[in-house]
């Protein structure tokens, strides 16, 4: 399963989205009339601050004093050793404030609605970091934040809901469906139609139409930015592979970005197994996807011949998703980068084992990452090295995590 064959076909980063929000046959603009306006404007809008010096600066001034970057290029001795094959990495977006690499985007995108004019934010959130994040810029910019969550997630991510809620955020549950993410995306698109004049939507991955992929893309750059200079400072090279987990695939794109024309460069996006690749048991889009039109884009997506998308599960609520963002479909189609599962199992045993041999207690999401950037690693000799995009910390999984392992924590 795991495989490391450079070089590999490159592709220049900068080429795509096109002006019609396209990478190659993916991506696009699937969006009612009503928000067509609205998202030209963005664009508009989000170019001309992109270009803007002024922007840049309070952009990267609040990276720095708010979020906390530069975030730290960790060099994992203790699972190496473990392992007993290629050295690890891990860039530790965990350490962020918030915990996770949410707020990278969520600065940048509230940032833009302030410069906008726009007051009211609203924002989907699955696992709750995103929503924690958005609420957090939100107080500190004196923004006013609606968060949307599905029933199902609220549940399994209680404190993440209360921690919403004391930053001053309104959390909306979302009943439809299965009450996950899907339905919170739903609802906060019915929202932004009905609010838009005043209301910014701020997406958390890089998925929806345009220009949400390239934009969120742009605010997650800063990862690999800083992870290919540390590399170089650290090891005198570049990694022979980055690992990043995918949900929607705003960690993974971020890791990845300024690898592209790096033909040494093996890039693994790894999904969420779940129990196996049956239907409706995992959310591995690129086993068992098929390119259909979600919620604004066009890109692979687990769905039923008759084009309902299936039921998905993961153990962590931020992979938990039918879709995955256009860019990577795109990056997959050219072999650029190579698709990856770990199941809820390798995801706990990975979660435990990162826990013991670093002292460092990755989210579940991450340790998806965790568990293939392991195989992949145990695969390969001392000599090569393997970068492991570590997106958030495990403190929102005690419960869940506790819950999977068989003990039921009382908290
Ligand atoms: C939200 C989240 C993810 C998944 O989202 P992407 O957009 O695919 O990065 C991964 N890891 C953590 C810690 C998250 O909070």
């Amino acid at each position: 399963m795991s495989s490391y064959a450079a070089p590999f076909p490159t592709v220049n980063r900068f080429a795509h989205p096109d002006a019609k929000g396209r990478f190659g046959r993916f991506g696009g603009i699937y969006a009612p009339e009503t928000l067509m306006t609205a998202l030209a404007e963005l664009t508009e809008a989000y170019v001309a601050a992109r270009d803007d010096a002024g922007f840049q600066k309070e952009y990267l001034d609040m990276l720095r004093n708010y979020a906390g970057r530069p975030t730290l290029l960790y060099r994992a001795d203790g699972l190496s050793k473990h392992l007993g094959g290629a050295q690890i990495f891990l860039k530790r977006e965990d350490l962020l404030h918030t915990g996770a690499h949410k707020i990278n985007n969520a600065i940048g995108q509230c940032l833009l609605a302030k410069r906008m004019g726009k007051k009211r934010i609203i924002a989907e959130t699955g696992a709750g970091q995103h929503g924690v994040a958005t609420a957090s810029v939100c107080a500190k910019l004196g923004l006013q934040a609606v968060i949307y969550m599905g029933r199902t997630d609220m549940e399994r991510q209680a404190l993440n809901v209360y921690r919403m809620r004391l930053l001053g955020a309104e959390v909306r549950g979302v009943d439809a469906g299965s009450k996950t993410l899907k339905e919170a995306v739903n609802e906060a698109m019915r929202d932004w139609v009905t609010n838009v004049r005043d209301t910014h939507y701020v997406l958390g991955t890089a998925y929806g139409p345009h220009p949400f992929p390239m934009m969120v893309r742009d605010f997650h750059r800063v990862i690999s930015l800083e992870s290919r200079k540390q590399m170089l400072e650290m090891t005198g090279r570049l990694p022979d592979a980055v690992v990043a987990c995918v949900g929607g695939g705003s960690n993974a794109i971020g890791a990845f970005f300024e690898y592209l024309e790096d033909e040494t460069v093996g890039l693994y996006a790894v999904e969420a197994g779940g129990r196996g690749i049956r239907l409706g048991e995992h959310a591995a889009r690129f086993a068992g996807g098929k390119l259909g039109v979600l919620q604004g884009c066009l890109t692979y997506i687990l769905q039923d011949s008759e084009g309902q998308i299936q039921d998905t599960h993961s153990v962590s609520a931020g992979l938990d998703y039918a879709a995955v963002g256009p860019e990577h479909a795109f990056y997959q189609e050219r072999g650029r980068t190579q698709f990856a599962y770990a199941t809820d199992d390798e995801c706990l045993d990975a979660f435990k084992t990162l826990a013991h041999t670093e002292g460092v207690i990755p989210a579940l999401e991450s340790s998806h990452a965790v568990a293939y950037g392991m195989k992949l690693a145990k695969s390969l000799t001392p000599d090569k090295q393997v970068l492991i995009n570590l997106s958030g910390r495990g403190d929102k999984d005690m419960v869940s995590a506790a819950r999977a392992m068989g003990s039921d924590l009382r908290l």
